[in-house]
């Protein structure tokens, strides 16, 4: 410990990490829109917490006796309160609307109905799900692979960041559910190399975060080339009114389920900001605290790429095992990182806001602020990265 505090303290962290012109001078200033910083200070309210309690579990659901196996071999017994109350809708085809927050189950959600059609009747790419982000690709991918082991099903995500050609090659393989990001599938549909007008499946996850980045006229172009769509799953966290009329034109007659309790995240959350004093060492504060008990898995946010890189350097020298990811780092840097920190093989991770949209690592014991997010929004997706699965997280936000 004395050895780490005195190595720190040569580091001199705060005047390599206090960059040139505030370090924005290429960009302006972007500005917080939290102007009240309380609202980050929040104790989680375990004791008020309601589980959902499904009143059958997946053996009482009608649900093909392999994917059953396939469930309880991943663990899940009883359903989520979104599994529970989509199954019966989705396997009847109605189009669906899914609000619920993050860890809430909503990948099985809808990877369940899909794959119960499938083994009813297999059919090459049955279902596209579009995602925000590569990790969350990813994860669909694993998610779509554990539950259908020994099923002879197959899924193929295709993502920004990798090779383009071994896109088009993998393209011509079977795969039953086509997962993506909206840029990736855009390039291929315009090489022709990717075709969904007989796709009746269309899913839409993490909606409101594919608005946010942008994505709103790729998915339109993606959904007019679908024309044999059947049904559509629509999935978000929130839905802004602004939104209704979009998703009105992307979702006919949909069914509408929202989902409050259960695990949602910022409930289970410790919350707390640390004000940084005029002059004070935030790099320090930041080691400090982290060198404390109970920091085991820590995720570390900070705003802008080039913050990501300078934090996790300053970590590492420090004696703090990090790594980073970020929209400049390559797909498979990300996963490797990722994979480390899941493995614990490191501390702490360190993300922009885009990179660690939607990733699933359980036990991240902390998440850390390093900056004051760009809004409120972006605040309770990412401290929903802890607190998962029952167990109570903590969130520090640093406000200068
Ligand atoms: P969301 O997409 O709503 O954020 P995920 O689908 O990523 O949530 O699920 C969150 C976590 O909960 C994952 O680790 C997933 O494997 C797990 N999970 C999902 N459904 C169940 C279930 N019925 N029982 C136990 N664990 C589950
Ligand atoms: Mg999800």
């Amino acid at each position: 410990m004395n050895a780490i505090k005195s190595k720190r303290n040569k580091n001199r962290a705060h005047t390599r990490l206090k960059p040139k012109n505030g370090g924005q001078s290429r960009r302006p200033k972007r500005q917080s829109s939290i102007v009240d910083s309380d609202l980050l200070i929040k104790r989680a309210t375990n004791k008020e917490e309601v589980i959902y309690e499904a009143h059958r579990s997946f053996d009482d659901m009608p649900i093909d006796s392999r994917l059953k196996r396939n469930l309880a071999k991943k663990g899940f017994v009883k359903p989520s309160q979104i599994q529970d109350e989509s199954l019966d809708l989705l396997k009847s085809g109605r189009n669906f609307i899914g609000i619920a927050n993050t860890g809430t189950g909503k990948t099985a959600a809808f990877l369940i109905p899909i794959i119960e059609r499938l083994l009813r009747q297999r059919e090459q790419q049955t279902a596209l799900v579009v995602v925000p982000t590569r990790e969350l690709a990813l994860q669909v991918e694993k998610e779509f692979i554990s539950l259908t082991t020994g099923l002879g099903l197959y899924a193929s995500s295709y993502i920004g960041g990798t090779s383009v050609n071994k896109d088009i090659g993998k393209l011509k393989r079977k795969s039953h559910v086509i997962i993506g990001t909206p840029g990736r599938l855009i390039d291929l549909i315009n090489q022709k190399a990717l075709r969904l007008n007989r796709t009746p499946i269309l899913v839409l996850d993490e909606f409101d975060r594919m608005l946010d980045m942008g994505f709103v006229r790729d998915i339109k172009r993606i959904v007019e080339g679908m024309t044999s769509r059947r049904q559509t799953m629509l999935f978000s966290a929130t839905i802004d009114k602004s939104q209704k009329d979009l998703i009105k034109t992307l979702v006919k007659n949909p069914v509408e389920i929202k989902v409050n309790s259960g695990t949602s995240s910022s409930d289970k959350v410790d919350q707390d900001i640390i004000k940084v004093p005029t002059g004070a060492n935030k790099f320090k504060m930041m080691t400090d605290l982290i060198s404390g008990a109970g920091f085991d898995k820590v995720l570390v946010f900070a705003e802008t790429k080039r913050w990501v890189d300078r934090v996790t350097k300053k970590l590492n020298q420090a004696g703090i095992t990090a790594d980073q990811i970020h929209g400049n780092k390559s797909q498979n840097y990300r996963n490797n990182a990722l994979a480390k920190f899941k493995k614990g093989s490191v501390q702490v991770l360190v993300a922009t806001d885009v990179a660690a949209r939607g990733i699933d690592v359980t036990g991240i014991t902390h998440v850390i602020n390093y900056q004051l997010p760009m809004s409120l929004d972006s605040y309770i997706h990412r401290i929903g990265r802890t607190g998962r699965a029952g167990k109570t997280g903590k969130a520090f936000t640093f406000v200068d």
